[in-house]
């Protein structure tokens, strides 16, 4: 709660124009959020804790004094220069004074809002802006386009080159984002490789012709390491509002989603959020199955019941949870000759009280083929052994 007020009150000094339009702003949620609003305003101000029932004087004490004192300058002077003196002479809040220098100010207000690798915008502020485009979409219907991207086998990049070049990396792809947007769209690191634009009143063909220009220019650039460079790709998940949801709210979650399918389409490629039921027709059958990791180190193999299965994709029942993205293959027992052979990555885990795991995984006709060659090369060894 405190941080996010903290980042609400840095948001609004940043928008506000000037220091009565920011008073106006504070009193304004004041009435709304209570008074944690002033508390936490005078810790991000001047690094002081005021008790709840102090605060509402001080708070206007210092409007006051702001006044007091501009009359007596006889020019404006800036909130936090007013507040500097508050504290100090008019009260005995301060002796020591913490107060920020309008370059700390700065600086703080970067902080609070970036991400400290990539200089885009962090989780907590694009939090803050996605709430205000929600609340713009619900209120006038505005479109909007969320597009998540999910650096592909980063960990590899981590493992092969080490994380400095992967942290180096990282602030590349930031900047072609940065250089690829427009200045109404909002780019942050979502979390460690992921990262999010929000894009305001752009609808799906828009958002989808930006996406895939980023996911070119990434696919196409080199980053230096040593005397060589290596080439990183990214999958992407496009979600619009209004033409995949009603409830704006929902539209991170089912972009957050498509990189899942953009994942099981092979990766280094941009997926539109699809409704599961309209892509599928499904069929019901429960047959038993047998599923295996396709991992190098891991071939263990976990037996469950198949819920339903449709082109593109089965449900099973298991009782062991397998990661998100993961690889693997399921064998259905169709008939007892040829069981049906599926391969492709697990794009929905749903976890039951009773131990017992729904598993959705779609095929992967590029990951199908990676898998047989795979499979000549073993063969051929074998030969070559023999
Ligand atoms: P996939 O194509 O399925 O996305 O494979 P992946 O290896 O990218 O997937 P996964 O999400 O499992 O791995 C993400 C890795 O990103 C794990 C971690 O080593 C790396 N990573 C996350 N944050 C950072 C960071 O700040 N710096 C560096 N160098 N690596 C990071
Ligand atoms: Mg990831
Ligand atoms: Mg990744």
């Amino acid at each position: 709660m405190e941080a996010t007020l903290q980042t609400t009150l840095v948001l609004l000094l940043q928008e506000s124009g000037d220091d009565d339009a920011f008073i106006a702003a504070v009193n304004r949620l004041v009435s709304s959020e209570g008074g944690e609003v002033l508390i936490a305003l005078f810790r991000m101000l001047a690094g002081i804790d005021i008790s709840p029932h102090e605060a509402p004087a001080h708070w206007e004490g210092l409007q006051h004094h702001r006044l007091l004192l501009r009359q007596r300058l006889g020019r404006d002077l800036d909130l936090v220069a007013s507040l500097c003196d508050y504290l100090r002479t008019a009260t005995r809040l301060l002796t020591n004074p913490r107060l920020i220098e309008a370059g700390h100010y700065q600086e703080m207000l970067h902080e609070t809002i970036n991400d400290k690798l990539t200089g885009l915008f962090n989780r907590l502020y694009f939090d803050e802006a996605f709430s205000q485009q929600v609340a713009l979409a619900e209120r006038y219907g505005n479109d909007f386009s969320i597009l998540f991207l999910d650096i592909d086998d980063f960990k590899e990049v981590n493992d092969t080159y080490g994380h400095l070049t992967g942290d180096r990396a990282l602030v590349a792809i930031a900047e072609v984002i940065t250089r690829v947007k427009r200045n109404s769209d909002i780019a942050a690191r979502f979390g460690g490789e992921e990262f999010v634009v929000l894009m305001p009143h752009t609808d799906n063909i828009s958002g989808f012709i930006f996406a895939e220009r980023l996911r070119r220019e990434i696919e196409e650039m080199s980053i230096p390491f040593a005397n060589t460079s290596l080439k990183l790709t990214v999958s992407g998940g496009l979600a619009s509002y209004p033409l995949n949801t009603d409830k704006p709210r929902q539209l991170l979650q089912l972009a957050d989603n498509a990189v899942y399918l953009a994942k099981g389409a092979g990766k280094n490629t941009i997926a539109h959020y699809k409704e599961e039921k309209r892509r599928y027709l499904r069929v019901k059958i429960s047959q038993p199955v047998l599923v295996r990791e396709l991992d190098f180190h891991d071939t263990a193999t976990f037996s469950g019941t198949s819920k339903d299965i449709c082109i593109g994709g089965i449900l099973f029942e298991n009782n062991a949870p397998l990661p998100l993205g993961a690889l693997i293959t399921v064998q259905v027992a169709m008939n007892e000759d040829s069981p049906l052979l599926l391969i492709g990555t697990v794009v929905r885990v749903e976890s039951f009280e009773d131990g017992r795991y729904d598993i959705g995984m779609t095929t992967t006709f590029k990951e199908m083929d990676k898998i047989a060659n795979a499979e000549i090369v073993g063969i051929l060894r074998l030969q070559n052994a023999t």
